[in-house]
């Protein structure tokens, strides 16, 4: 009787720290990607939310208007003139 017991508080106990693995990053099925923009010289793209994922959403070029990208704000480096 003993042993059952035990073997279902086990079953319990892993099924509880998977979910919670799955809540606090790791796998997950689909990616929550910010409203924020991050960007870098060249790129703009959102981070996912989960903790440790490296996924990028939207990554793509700057779309530049005006010397702003139409969709991050990011400003348009001027590349150093020689002249
Ligand atoms: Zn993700
Ligand atoms: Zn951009």
């Amino acid at each position: 009787m003993r042993k059952r017991i035990l073997a279902v508080l086990l079953c319990v106990i892993t099924c509880l720290s998977m979910t919670s693995c799955a809540l606090f990053g790791g796998e997950h099925d689909s990616h929550k990607f910010r409203a924020r923009w991050e960007s870098n010289a060249g790129f703009h793209w959102h981070e996912c939310k989960f903790a440790d994922c490296k996924e990028k959403g939207s990554y793509e070029l700057h779309t530049y208007e005006n010397g702003k990208c139409t969709k991050c704000k990011y400003k348009q480096q001027t590349l150093s003139e020689h002249k």
